[in-house]
């Protein structure tokens, strides 16, 4: 379904008709002319399958008669909706920041929640995002992600690192980068890991995809020495990457080749599933430890990234998850859990590194929470290896 992008239009559903046309006016005094409303989910559906071209931005209550909006939204990812989708209800916070990580994890391009009643300026606030460039997040299961699409890629070296800063909140010091994996296709353009890493995972092809892009990011940070900068590079590492009992050994190996010192690597450990003999992994972090490889454990306070594994593994970094620092300005539960993320890492002498910081806003708030480290689009997108130094030159501190 096409949709157009400069135009703005708004579909508003509520079961309350007085908050119907409050919305529907707050938004006419925005500027806003094509506003739609509907008292029902299930009425909002049937438009939406019968128009040809869909609202830019849906407007939603959770609490609604019948459909309430936790269908409502997990319909809308049903038929493919890929507008933008703001939240609004009286209902608790905690209950409408549910809602939206639940729009989240189906793909659905969520702005954010208000709470009942909205404001204009709250509203107004809340649509700005939706001028924000949105990049769809690419699905696991987009076609081309099969494993032996991947595997030809591999074979044809079409993995590379990009690197994002990461710096001291403090100084403004660079204190490392982190590499993030792209697929350079060749007719595809630049593809997202969170397309293929999955599936690399589940075929097997993890080891190699992750040794290939140690290897370049490697020769990348020797290259970076030889032109004066020296700087700290962390890589990403799946529980499967860590089978081999011999991994230090031959990352020592690698990393003594590109002439690059243990210190200034660091692992950036993720537990996407859990591993069948836990004591593996163990064996190989104590002796990446032991030979002062440094390790992070990343996305901390999702998925698997827990606290007994804090207490098991030997981290000497913490990487608080991006979903915390986005919330965290306005959510106090968020802040809360970023809080005691930073606190907890102090007590275990780690570094604690703020994830995803993209406003002057959030740094302030991470600054102001004791963070060592932040890392974010508000200091730098991931780039291409050659453009570090120049940009390093340019970075001020906010
Ligand atoms: P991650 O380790 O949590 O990496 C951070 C992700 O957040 C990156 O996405 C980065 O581009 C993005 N990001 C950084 N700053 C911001 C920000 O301010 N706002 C927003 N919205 N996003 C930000 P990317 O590159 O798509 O990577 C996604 C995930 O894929 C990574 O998450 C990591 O778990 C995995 N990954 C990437 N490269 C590799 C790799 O070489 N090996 C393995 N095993 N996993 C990798
Ligand atoms: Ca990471």
């Amino acid at each position: 379904m096409n949709r157009e992008h400069d135009a703005h239009s708004v579909l508003v559903v509520d079961d309350d008709q007085f908050m119907l046309k409050i919305l529907a006016r707050t938004l006419e005094s925005l500027g806003y002319a094509a506003i739609a409303t509907c008292a029902s989910g299930a009425e909002a559906l049937s438009r939406l399958k019968r128009e040809t071209e869909w609202p830019d931005i849906v407007l939603c209550d959770l609490n609604m008669p019948e459909m309430d909006g936790v269908e409502f939204l997990r319909k809308l990812a049903e038929i493919g909706y890929d507008g933008a989708i703001i939240v609004i209800s009286g209902e608790d916070k905690r209950i409408l920041s549910t809602a939206e990580t639940l729009a989240r994890g189906h793909q659905l391009h969520i702005l954010g929640h208000l709470e009942k009643p909205v404001t204009p300026d709250q509203l107004k606030a809340m649509l700005a995002r939706s001028q924000l460039r949105h990049e769809p997040r690419a699905r696991a299961s987009a076609e081309f992600c099969t494993s032996d699409e991947i595997r030809a890629g591999l074979a044809q070296g079409q993995f590379v690192p990009w690197f994002q800063p990461k710096v001291e909140v403090v100084t403004g010091w660079v204190a490392g980068v982190e590499a993030l994996a792209r697929w350079r296709h060749p007719t595809r353009g630049m593809i997202a890991p969170d397309c293929f890493i999955p599936v690399a995972e589940q075929n097997g092809l993890i080891q190699e995809l992750t040794w290939s892009i140690l290897t370049q990011s490697l020769r990348q940070a020797q290259a970076w020495h030889e032109q004066g900068n020296d700087i700290k590079v962390a890589i990403n590492v799946s529980m499967d990457d860590l089978v081999r009992l011999d991994f230090p050994e031959q990352l020592l190996e690698l990393a003594q080749a590109a002439g690059v010192k243990p210190f200034n690597i660091t692992l950036e450990v993720t537990e996407s599933r859990l591993s069948n003999n836990p004591l593996v992994p163990l064996d190989i972090l104590a002796r990446l430890r032991l030979k002062r490889i440094g390790l992070s454990i990343d996305d901390f306070g999702t998925g698997y990234s827990t606290l007994s594994q804090l207490k098991d593994f030997p981290f000497d970094e913490l990487k608080v998850a991006q979903s915390f620092v986005r919330d965290a300005v306005q959510d106090p539960t968020a802040r809360a859990i970023l809080e005691s993320a930073v606190n907890l890492g102090k007590k275990f002498s780690m570094r604690v590194v703020a994830e995803g910081v993209e406003t002057k806003e959030q740094w302030n708030l991470v600054a102001a929470l004791g963070c060592d480290n932040a890392q974010g689009y508000f200091i730098a997108k991931p780039m291409p290896g050659p453009d570090l130094p120049a940009w390093i030159k340019a970075w001020k501190t906010p």
